[in-house]
């Protein structure tokens, strides 16, 4: 054939033929079709050149020329579409319309109006046929001012925006583009170097004759790095998308990565490349100062006023350029917490009068008698009974029964004071444990609320009501007897003598006895 090299062109062919057949599962990726016109654009281009070189035929040759043109325009458009798709860049409408109607200019040229020569002047027929070493066409002002810059340029451009991007990636992803970029620049290169007349053999363009051995180093890269199946952009739009705040810091406490939903939370911007202690309020610091110490992964949660976040701490090996590292995740629980609380809230108390519950009453009473049991303080407590209470909600309603409920309860919260435990243990009786204070002074607590009570009620029909109170003091008991239960069943007791006595009074040891004598 008298080509120097014109197997390189023929193992070209194939590779790209192969790598054609490897891409082919992977059409469905999101960059698998831009990659596959790729390879097929180079094919056509390396194929039909070959055919130029080999054919002995004018017309062939001139026919696969504007074939391959085919080829030469749609590569750089397929590298493009790429390298836009595995970096997320984002391309304005009028880019891509500029890119249709040069390419149309291009082809268009080429296929249908030879003359007045803008992209080339083909040589004559018989020139051709007579002097073997002639040039097929020479090219015009079209090809050299606008062909050449614009599909470089786009293939620079496309380079440029992947390795850009390969600056912000992980080191997985460097190889991934250094290689892709090594495949794309050596055809292009070579085929540039062509152009300006610098390759020794004048007459063939080796930069086609090249695309094998990109075929080699792209297939390479295909399948040991998936590049098609995990593109960065993928990661960086799940990140970016993350309701959660991420964020990445090596073992020295630099931010190497955070989402919006970070930079939201932690109401600061571009705070990559700083120190998270000028960054993480300190109460998060402490935490993570913490739970690097104690050496494994931990959640934890923390409050900033009215919001709680759930943060998780994952120690992470090999980040680019740093020897380890950690991956904080903040999740904004605040809804779920509140809620959590609320229902934790309800819980201990009674849902009609809103006061503690009757097991809540009994945890927080048993509290107190922890440090009493020690010799330490007193409890005093009295049971409250409304009396004949049957009687108002016959007479009244249930509703009027139940607002007289609230009207006691309110009573015995303003009477008894904020140290004091108020509670209620159903029906129409409560109880009330005043923590420090002595028999004698939490009877005539009793006795205060007891004239409060009788006092009508202006909103609920006037309605008088009576109670009779059982109280209890820790003094009189003997210390191994201090439970909870045995003090209710003494005040219950009491509150039974109340009752026995004639309704509307207080009955306690003391006055018990008093009375006895
Ligand atoms: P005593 O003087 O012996 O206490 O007589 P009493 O009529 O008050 O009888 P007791 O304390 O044994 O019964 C309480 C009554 O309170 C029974 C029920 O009709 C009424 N009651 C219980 N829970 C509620 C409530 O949530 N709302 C209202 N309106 N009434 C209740
Ligand atoms: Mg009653």
């Amino acid at each position: 054939m008298g080509i120097p090299g014109f197997w390189l062109f023929v193992v070209s062919e194939v590779m790209l033929a192969i790598l054609l057949f490897i891409v082919f599962p992977y059409l469905h990726y999101p960059a698998g079709k831009a990659f596959a016109g790729l390879v097929l654009s180079s094919l056509v281009w390396v194929s039909f050149y070959t055919l130029q070189l080999s054919s002995s035929l004018v017309w062939v040759k001139v026919l696969a020329m504007r074939i391959e043109f085919i080829g030469i325009t749609l590569l750089p458009i397929a590298l493009f579409v790429l390298s836009v798709l595995i970096t997320g860049q984002k391309v304005i409408r009028a880019v891509w319309t500029f890119i249709a109607l040069m390419s149309l200019m291009f082809l268009v040229t080429i296929w249908f109006i030879p003359v007045p020569n803008a992209f080339w002047s083909l040589t004559d027929v018989d020139v051709i046929e007579r002097v073997s070493s002639v040039r097929l066409r020479e090219y015009g002002p079209m090809f050299y001012y606008l062909f050449i810059p614009y599909t470089h340029g786009m293939i620079s451009f496309s380079i440029i925006l992947l390795v850009r991007k390969m600056r912000k990636e992980q080191r997985y992803y460097w190889k991934q583009v250094i290689l892709l970029s090594i495949g794309m620049l050596l055809p292009s290169g070579i085929n540039f170097i062509h152009i300006i007349g610098l390759t020794p053999n004048g007459h063939v363009n080796y930069g086609t004759a090249s695309m094998g051995l990109s075929a080699l180093i792209i297939g390479y890269t295909l399948l040991k790095y998936k590049f098609l199946n995990y593109l960065p952009v993928t990661r960086d739009v799940v990140i970016e998308a993350m309701s959660d705040g991420i964020l990445v810091f090596d073992r020295l406490g630099y931010l190497l990565d955070a989402n919006s939903s970070a930079e939201n939370m932690l109401g600061r911007t571009n705070i990559i490349g700083r120190q998270i202690d000028q960054v993480l309020p300190s109460k998060l610091l402490d935490h993570i100062k913490h739970s690097i110490r104690e050496g494994g992964a931990t959640t934890f949660v923390t409050q900033d006023g009215q919001d709680y976040y759930e943060n998780q701490l994952t120690p992470l090996s090999g980040i680019s350029g740093y020897q380890s590292g950690y991956l904080l995740s903040i999740r904004d629980i605040s809804e779920k917490e509140r809620y959590h609380r609320e229902v934790q809230r309800m819980a201990r108390l009674d849902p009609l009068t809103g006061v503690l519950n009757r097991r809540t009453l009994f945890e927080e009473m048993e509290q107190y008698l922890v440090t009493i049991r020690q010799g330490k303080g007193r409890l005093s407590l009295f049971m409250l009974d409304i009396d004949d209470f049957k009687k108002v909600n016959d007479s009244y309603g249930h509703d009027a029964g139940d607002r007289a409920i609230h009207h006691l309860k309110e009573i015995l919260l303003v009477f008894s004071g904020p140290g004091a435990l108020v509670g209620r243990f159903g029906g129409d009786e409560f109880l009330v444990a005043c923590p420090g204070l002595s028999e004698e002074k939490t009877v005539s607590l009793a006795e205060a609320i007891l004239k409060e009570v009788m006092l009508p009620q202006q909103q609920n029909h006037g309605i008088t009501l009576h109670v009779s109170a059982g109280a209890i003091s820790s003094e009189t008991i003997a210390i191994k007897d201090l439970t909870s239960d045995h003090m209710l069943n003494l005040a219950d007791e009491m509150l039974y003598q109340a009752k026995r006595r004639g309704k509307n009074r207080v009955c306690s040891p003391s006055n018990l006895s008093a009375d006895q004598r």
